[in-house]
C-alpha cells in the first residue's frame, strides 16, 4: 500500500458509533466499574482516546513503536532531555532551532547537562567530539535556516557504537519525506505546529520512539510532567495529517520552482534548497529523503540587513511572519526575527548572512508566488537605481 493510502487508513473509524471522523473526547476523567477496573482510561492527563489515536497515527507514519503527544514541539523536546541526568553530555547540531538552543543552554545546563554544538553535516567530526559522558546526539535535518543535511544512517551507527541515543528533529522534512527511525535513529521529535498540523492554527509536539521500552519512558515523563496535548488540538492535528502527503508533495513542487527562479535572479547571491544540484549536501538528501521540503532560504547580492528587511516587507502573497509548514506562504528575515537573540558573530559564522531571507513556501499557485517575489526583488533594484540618481 502506498504511503498516502496507508496514512489515511491508519485513522480509525470510531468503534462505538462508526463515526468516520475521530471523536473529540473532551473529558477530564472516566467512570470506573470498580476501583481500578476501567476501559483503559482513568484520568485524561494519563491518557485520552483522541490523543491516543493521534499518537498511534504518528507512530505509524514514522515507522516507530510509540507516539507521545505534547502541548508544543518544545515540550516534546523537553521530555527527551529528561531522559538524561546530571553529568551527561549532548552533542547537538550547530544551527539548531533557537528554542531548542535556549532550552538546552539556559534550562538544562544549570542541572549539570553539558551541550556541545557541532556541524553534524560532516559526520566524521562527531568521532572527535564524543566522550564517555555523551549520552545523546541531537540533529535536525534539514536545519533552519540554511537547510544543511546530516547523514542519519551514518550518525546513528556512530551514536550506537558509543552507547548514545540519536534523536532527530524531523519537523522540516515531516514523515511524508523522511523516516529517521527506519535509518537507525532512536527517537524522532516533531513540532506538529508545522507540517503535521499544516494550517497554522495550533501549537503541538510529538515524540516517536523506535523501541517500546524507550516509548514507555517518554510516556511516563508525559504523565509525570503533564505537558499533554488537548483533545481538540489532537483532533486538529489528525485532520491535518489526512492531507499531509498531498500537501507536502505540492510544497516540494512549489519550493523547487521558486528555488530555481531565485537561483537565476541577478539580485540573489546564494539559494539554499537541498533539492538544487548546487546544494552541498544534495547527494545525501537524495538518498535519505523522498523529497526536499517546502522551505527555501536565500541571500541578496548586496548582503545588507536593511535591504532584506525591505524585501520581506514588500511581498504581498508571502506574509511576513515566523513559523512554517502552513498552507499559506510566509517570509521572514531570520537575522532580525528568529535569530535576533544570537550574537552577530556567532550568527554569521554559522552561515546566517545579514541578508538571509527564509521562505515557507505554501500551496498557492507557484507562478503567483514567483511573480510576487519577482516584483519585490524588482522594487529593490529600482530603489537602488533611484538612490544612485539622487546621489
Ligand atoms: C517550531 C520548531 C520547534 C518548536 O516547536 P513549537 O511547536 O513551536 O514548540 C522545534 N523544532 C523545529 C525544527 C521547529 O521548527
Amino acid at each position: 500500500m502506498k504511503a498516502t493510502t496507508k496514512a489515511l487508513h491508519s485513522i480509525p473509524v470510531d468503534p462505538l458509533t462508526g463515526a468516520i471522523s475521530v471523536p473529540i473526547y473532551q473529558t477530564s476523567t472516566f467512570v470506573q466499574e470498580a476501583p481500578g477496573q476501567h476501559k483503559g482510561f482513568d484520568y485524561a492527563r494519563t491518557n485520552n482516546p483522541t490523543r491516543q489515536t493521534l499518537e498511534e497515527i504518528v507512530a505509524q507514519l514514522e515507522n516507530g513503536s510509540t507516539g507521545i503527544a505534547f502541548g508544543s514541539g518544545l515540550a516534546a523536546i523537553d521530555a527527551v532531555l529528561k531522559l538524561l541526568k546530571s553529568g551527561d553530555e549532548i552533542i547537538a547540531v550547530d544551527d539548531i532551532y533557537g528554542g531548542a538552543f535556549r532550552l538546552f543552554t539556559h534550562v538544562y545546563e544549570k542541572f549539570g547537562i553539558k551541550v556541545k554544538y557541532v556541524d553534524t553535516s560532516n559526520a566524521e567530526k562527531l568521532f572527535d567530539e564524543i566522550t564517555p559522558q555523551t549520552r545523546l546526539i541531537w540533529i535536525e535535518t534539514p536545519t533552519n535556516p540554511t537547510l544543511k543535511i546530516s547523514d542519519i544512517k551514518t550518525i546513528a551507527s556512530i551514536a550506537h557504537a558509543s552507547n548514545c541515543l540519536l534523536c532527530v528533529d524531523n519537523t522540516f522534512a515531516s514523515p511524508a519525506l523522511q523516516q529517521p527511525l527506519s535509518l537507525g535513529a532512536d527517537l524522532v521529535v516533531h513540532s506538529a505546529t508545522k507540517y503535521l498540523g499544516g494550517h497554522s492554527d495550533l501549537i503541538a509536539g510529538v515524540v516517536v520512539t523506535r523501541e517500546p521500552e524507550l516509548g514507555a519512558k517518554i510516556k511516563f515523563l508525559q504523565n509525570a510532567s503533564g505537558a499533554i496535548l488537548s483533545p481538540f488540538d489532537s483532533w486538529l492535528v489528525i485532520r491535518g495529517i489526512e492531507t499531509l502527503h498531498l500537501r507536502v508533495k505540492q510544497h516540494c513542487i512549489n519550493a523547487l520552482e521558486i528555488a530555481r527562479f531565485l537561483e537565476s535572479h541577478p539580485a540573489v547571491r546564494t539559494v539554499y534548497y537541498p533539492g538544487l544540484a548546487s546544494h552541498p549536501n544534495h547527494a545525501i538528501a537524495a538518498v535519505q529523503s523522498q523529497g526536499y521540503g517546502g522551505v527555501v532560504s536565500f541571500t541578496l547580492c548586496r548582503d545588507e540587513a536593511k535591504l532584506a528587511a525591505q524585501l520581506v516587507s514588500s511581498t504581498r502573497l508571502f506574509k511576513l511572519a515566523e513559523s512554517l509548514g502552513g498552507v499559506k506562504s510566509l517570509i521572514c528575515h531570520p537575522p532580525s526575527m528568529t535569530h535576533a537573540s544570537i550574537p552577530v558573530e556567532k550568527r554569521r559564522s554559522s552561515g546566517v548572512a545579514d541578508s538571509l531571507i527564509r521562505l515557507s513556501v505554501g500551496l498557492e499557485d507557484y507562478q503567483d508566488l514567483i511573480d510576487d517575489l519577482g516584483e519585490a526583488l524588482g522594487l529593490l533594484a529600482q530603489e537602488r537605481f533611484e538612490l544612485k540618481k539622487t546621489a
